[in-house]
């Protein structure tokens, strides 16, 4: 039998994905998985989404052919321009999505969590432009970590919640934003900011951000009388930009598809973040994946210079990616990343976001052919990581 690549009806990819969540929470979820397909399927559902994506978030993205990259690398390399969307990366994307999704569920409250605070900054800009309140609760330390997200949000009027349990960060804020859905199960809508958690919020995630391939296709059919590239490299965090750039290509099985995680100070440095290669299976946010894990079953504090890298799961699409070697996973250390950032910047003038690197420092690591069409999707403008460039190179 073929493999499949999409969710099955059990909320499946392979043996990855479920919902393992509290019984508390199981009717905020049954409500979301019975109607997010009609929702998603609706025909004003559609005209509002695509409305808003073209004159808000400014898509169609531009599929951008890089031609001195692709004289330096002797390929043909386009990049997708996601750092062209409204507030610089693909996640406003699916917070669209999901708040209009959440209007349509008489939603009256949008909470959500955030770590480097990339997902906040773009669940509280959608919420000012729909109208309605928001909380992000976020790790006391990444809130220092991150001020000036933190900042933004405030100015876009959401209300910031310190998680102050644990370690601090991300997975404690995760546990909090759990606990506030649990308490107001009919008139909050939680907003998962990759394709990751229970299920359905993956094939939803996906779904949203299947807007870049869709385009990618379209765009490449003008550019070079094909739809298909030969390849399509993305970055991966918890996946959902690379959900996105590999959505209406999971089935073309002659597209090679190389999903890129973060190999932080290296693989066997105990300082990363490559998760499917490091990692083994388990239970994380209400999903079962692969996960970065001690013997105990205790997760691993993940690396990487990157924030919007360093999660210590990784979507089940991925992990199912990954089993049945559908797309090649590499791992991109800090060092490598980089250097790739910098590159891009002084041969196209595009600064790229730091996550975004990684999936660039590919081009050095592996030979394309001269008549090879590789699409890279550029996730995120690097204007966010502009001290972490100018430390790190000593400007
Ligand atoms: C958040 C982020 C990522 C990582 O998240 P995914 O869900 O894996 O896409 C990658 N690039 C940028 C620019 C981001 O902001």
């Amino acid at each position: 039998m073929k493999n499949s690549y999409h969710i099955n009806e059990k909320g499946y990819y392979g043996e990855f994905g479920g919902a393992f969540v509290p019984e508390m929470l199981q009717p905020n979820l049954a409500e979301l998985k019975e109607q997010y397909l009609e929702i998603l399927q609706d025909k004003k559902f559609q005209e509002e989404f695509q409305d808003l994506l073209q004159h808000y978030v400014g898509r169609p993205t531009p599929l951008y052919y890089a031609k001195r990259l692709s004289e330096k690398y002797k390929t043909q390399i386009y990049l997708k321009r996601e750092d062209l969307c409204h507030t610089g990366a693909h996640k406003i994307n699916n917070t669209i999505g999901q708040t209009l999704l959440a209007k349509r569920l008489g939603k009256k409250r949008i909470i959500a969590e955030t770590g480097a605070g990339q997902h906040g900054v773009a669940t509280a800009t959608v919420c000012a432009l729909i109208g309605l309140p928001c909380v992000i609760y976020m790790g006391a330390i990444d809130m220092e970590r991150q001020a000036p997200n933190v900042a933004r949000m405030k100015m876009l009027g959401a209300t910031i919640i310190a998680a102050t349990s644990g370690s601090k960060t991300l997975k404690d804020a995760t546990n909090e934003a759990i606990r506030d859905w649990i308490q107001n199960p009919s008139d909050t809508h939680y907003i998962i900011g990759s394709v990751v958690g229970p299920h359905p919020y993956p094939d939803l995630v996906a779904r949203l951000q299947g807007v870049i391939s869709k385009e990618i296709k379209v765009q490449l059919l003008k550019a070079e009388g094909k739809e298909n590239p030969d390849y399509v490299i993305a970055c991966v965090g918890g996946g959902s930009n690379a959900a996105g750039a590999f959505y209406h290509f999971l089935e073309e099985e002659k597209v090679k598809l190389i999903a890129v995680e973060a190999a932080g100070k290296g693989i066997d440095s105990g300082e990363s973040a490559a998760t499917s290669i490091l990692g083994n299976i388990g239970i994380i946010h209400g999903s079962k994946t692969l996960l970065m894990q001690s013997k105990d079953g205790q997760i691993t504090e993940p690396y990487s210079i990157s924030a919007g890298l360093d999660y210590p799961g990784v979507g089940p699409l991925h992990a199912h990616l990954y089993q049945t070697k559908r797309a090649d996973f590499m791992a991109i250390t800090d060092d490598d990343a980089m250097k790739a950032g910098l590159q891009l910047s002084q041969l196209e003038g595009i600064i790229p976001a730091i996550e975004t690197s990684h999936a660039l420092a590919v081009l050095e690591q592996r030979k394309f052919k001269k008549e090879e069409v590789v699409v890279i999707n550029l996730s995120g403008r690097g204007d966010k990581d502009l001290q972490t460039y100018i430390d790190y190179f000593n400007f």
